[in-house]
C-alpha cells in the first residue's frame, strides 16, 4: 500500500470525525461517552455497533468489524485503503499529497486517456441529443430504453463519419498519438499515419469501473455490419476481462446480490425496471477475474443469461467460475422470452421479481441440465445420467438434502431408492478419503507453523489464542509498555503466523513512531478483516492492568502455551491420529 505521510493523515482524521462520517451511514444514538447504533455490516435489531469519539473508532460486539475512519469507509464503500483515503479527501475539499512513485508517466497517461474518453463520451452523448444522433435515438427508443436511462447510463452515438469524432477531439487539444492510445481511432493499414474513427454509425454506450471512471465503449452497430457489437481495444485502463458493465451502479444495491446477464441492453433494462444489482460481462464469457470482483462487492450472484444453447452453455461454466472464488449462485431461467430484457418488455417487472424469487439453487440447474441431454428410454444414456446425476448430489453436503434429489431422482428413472443410495454412498466415501488425505495435509501444516487460525475467537487454540491476544492488546491499550514488553516478549515466542506478524509489525512501527497511536495505524498496515481482530483485542480482551507482574505474567502464559506447541509438533502418526480426535472435541 502506499503511505500517506503522517501529517496528511492526522489532518484528514482532524477533518474527517468519524461520528460524522459515520452517521452518513448509520443512525447514531448518545451513550454516555459513546455512539451507538444498528451495524452496517451484519443484520441485527438490537443495536451493537459502537463508535468512540474520544479514540476515532468504531467496533461491532455483533460482527467483531472495527477500526478507524478509514476502515469504515474502506468497509462501507468497498474500496481499498489508498481509494478510501482519497474518498474521504474528496469529502472535506482536501488535497491527497502527490507520491511521486505513483505519479510516474504511466500514470499521467492513464489518467490522460480517461479525461479522453470522459470528453468523447459527452461527445457521443451530445451527438445522440442532436439531429445528427436522430439515427441512435429511434433505435434505443424502439428498444425501449427511457429518458432517465439514455442519461443515466450515458448512451451516446457515433455518427456515420470517417473523422467526426477525430475533428473534435483535434479540437480539445488531443493528438493522433493520444486518440491511438485511448482506442478511439483505428489506423489505416495503407498509410500507417492515417487515422479515422473506430466507432461509426453505431449507439455507444461508455463502460464505466467501480471507482466511477470510463474506461472503454462498446458500440452497437445500426448497419448490418458483422460485428454487431464493437469494444475499445485493450489498453491502459481497458481491460474487458477484468471489468463489468454497470458495476459502477450495481456494487451498492439492496438486493444483497448481482444479477449476472449477458448484454448491456440487458442490464439497462433491469435497471430500469428496478433491478439496479444487474452487471454484464463485456462482450467476452466470464472470466475468474470479473468473479473475484463481484466477490468484492457480494456474496450471492443470481445467473440471468439467455434461455438459448448458447446461454445454457455460459451458464454452465460460470457457475464453475462463481464456486471456485465460494459464491454463492443461483440460476433464473427465462422462460417466454430469449433474454431478460425480452421477459420484462412482454411480462413486466413484477413478474421478473417473481423469476429471482423462483430461482433455482446450482444443484437444481445442474440437474435439471444434465437431464436435458440425455434420453432416458435408452438404457446406455440413462446410466450416463444417473452417473452425472449422482456426481452433482454427492457435492451436497446435507443429508437431507441430498435424500430430497435422491428421491427426486429415483422418481424419474424408476430406479429404487435404495439402489441410488447404496451408489451414492460409495461415491461419497471415496471422495471423503481424498478430502481427508487434503485435510491431514492442511493440519500438519497448521502444526509446522503454516497457515494458524488467525482468531481470538476460533474455538481451536483457544488458550493459544487467549495468550497471544493478551499480549496484543498490551501493546494496542498502553503502546508506552512497549520497551518492557519487547524485553520479555520474541516474535518466536508467538505461534499463530497472523498474530506474530501483527506482533512484529506493531513494535516496528511504535519505535518508528513512539507517540503514534496504534489504534490509529491499523487501517494502514492491516487488511480491515483483521484490523477488526485487533479492535476485538482491545475491546474485548480487555482489562489487563500494565504493572510489570502483569506484562511478565502474560509473557509467561504465552511461553508455556508455545513450548505445548512445540511438543506436539515432532508428531508421531499415533499421535496424530489422537491430535485430530482431540481437536475434534475442542471443536464442540
Ligand atoms: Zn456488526
Amino acid at each position: 500500500m502506499p503511505q500517506f505521510g503522517e501529517e496528511f493523515l492526522s489532518e484528514l482524521r482532524n477533518r474527517c470525525d468519524i461520528v460524522t462520517v459515520v452517521s452518513r451511514y448509520v443512525n447514531l444514538k448518545k451513550s454516555s461517552s459513546s455512539f451507538v447504533g444498528l451495524c452496517p455490516f451484519h443484520n441485527e435489531k438490537t443495536p451493537s455497533f459502537h463508535v468512540n469519539p474520544a479514540k476515532q473508532m468504531f467496533y461491532c460486539f455483533g460482527c467483531h468489524a472495527g477500526g478507524d475512519v478509514i476502515t469504515f469507509i474502506m468497509k462501507s464503500e468497498n474500496l481499498t485503503y489508498p481509494e478510501a483515503v482519497q474518498f474521504l479527501a474528496d469529502s472535506v475539499g482536501l488535497h491527497v499529497p502527490k507520491n511521486t512513485a505513483i505519479d510516474s508517466e504511466i500514470s499521467f497517461l492513464r489518467k490522460r486517456i480517461l479525461e479522453m474518453n470522459r470528453v468523447a463520451a459527452r461527445y457521443f452523448h451530445n451527438t445522440l441529443m442532436s439531429d445528427e444522433g436522430k439515427p441512435g435515438l429511434e433505435y434505443i427508443k424502439k428498444r425501449g430504453l427511457s429518458p432517465q436511462s439514455i442519461v443515466r447510463f450515458g448512451i451516446g452515438y457515433a455518427p456515420e463519419s470517417w473523422d467526426s469524432l477525430v475533428k473534435y477531439m483535434h479540437s480539445q487539444g488531443y493528438s493522433d498519438n493520444d486518440l491511438k492510445s485511448a482506442g478511439l481511432v483505428s489506423v489505416s493499414e495503407s498509410k500507417e499515419t492515417r487515422i479515422f474513427d473506430k466507432f461509426r454509425n453505431r449507439v455507444m454506450f461508455p463502460i464505466i469501473d467501480y471507482r466511477n471512471n470510463i474506461i472503454g465503449f462498446g458500440g452497437r452497430t445500426l448497419a448490418d455490419d458483422p460485428a454487431k457489437y464493437l469494444n475499445s481495444p485493450e489498453n491502459l485502463v481497458f481491460r474487458k476481462g477484468e471489468n463489468l458493465y454497470a458495476i459502477n451502479y450495481a456494487r451498492t444495491n439492496k438486493l444483497g446480490a448481482l444479477i449476472l446477464v449477458e448484454g448491456y441492453m440487458d442490464v439497462i433494462a433491469l435497471h430500469q425496471a428496478g433491478f439496479n444489482a444487474a452487471v454484464a460481462t463485456l462482450g467476452t464469457a466470464l472470466t475468474p477475474n470479473q468473479a473475484r470482483l463481484m466477490k468484492r462487492f457480494t456474496d450471492k450472484i443470481i445467473i440471468c443469461y439467455d434461455s438459448d444453447a448458447a446461454g445454457k452453455n455460459a451458464t454452465r461454466r460460470a457457475i464453475e467460475i462463481l464456486k471456485n472464488v465460494d459464491l454463492d449462485v443461483k440460476v433464473v431461467t427465462v422462460t417466454g422470452g430469449k433474454d431478460p430484457d425480452e421477459f420484462i418488455k412482454a411480462y413486466g417487472a413484477e413478474k421478473f421479481r417473481e423469476l429471482l424469487d423462483g430461482s433455482s439453487n446450482d444443484i437444481e440447474y445442474k440437474l435439471g441440465e444434465i437431464g436435458f441431454k440425455y434420453n432416458m428410454d435408452i438404457d446406455s444414456e440413462k446410466a450416463a445420467c444417473v452417473r452425472e446425476y449422482l456426481a452433482v448430489i454427492s457435492g451436497i453436503k446435507s443429508r437431507v438434502e441430498r435424500e430430497v434429489y435422491t428421491d427426486r431422482i429415483a422418481r424419474e428413472t424408476g430406479l429404487t431408492k435404495e439402489n441410488l443410495t447404496a451408489e451414492l454412498e460409495n461415491i461419497i466415501r471415496k471422495k471423503a478419503i481424498e478430502e481427508k488425505k487434503t485435510e491431514e495435509k492442511k493440519i500438519y501444516s497448521e502444526l509446522s507453523g503454516g497457515k494458524a487460525g488467525t482468531g481470538f475467537r476460533t474455538k481451536k487454540n483457544i488458550a493459544v489464542s487467549r495468550a497471544e491476544g493478551d499480549v496484543i492488546s498490551l501493546i494496542l491499550n498502553f503502546p508506552q509498555k512497549i520497551e518492557q514488553i519487547e524485553k520479555l516478549i520474541s516474535p518466536d515466542d508467538f505461534i499463530t503466523d497472523f498474530n506474530r506478524r501483527v506482533y512484529t509489525v506493531l513494535c516496528e512501527k511504535l519505535k518508528e513512531n513512539p507517540s503514534g497511536e496504534p489504534h490509529l495505524m491499523l487501517s494502514s498496515l492491516f487488511e480491515p478483516d483483521e484490523v477488526g481482530i485487533l479492535m476485538g483485542y482491545i475491546m474485548e480482551v480487555g482489562a489487563l492492568s500494565v504493572d510489570g507482574d502483569e506484562i511478565a505474567a502474560v509473557a509467561e502464559r504465552l511461553k508455556a502455551e508455545k513450548k505445548k506447541k512445540d511438543a506436539s509438533a515432532g508428531i508421531s502418526d499415533a499421535n496424530f491420529q489422537k491430535y485430530l480426535e482431540d481437536l475434534k472435541k475442542k471443536g464442540k
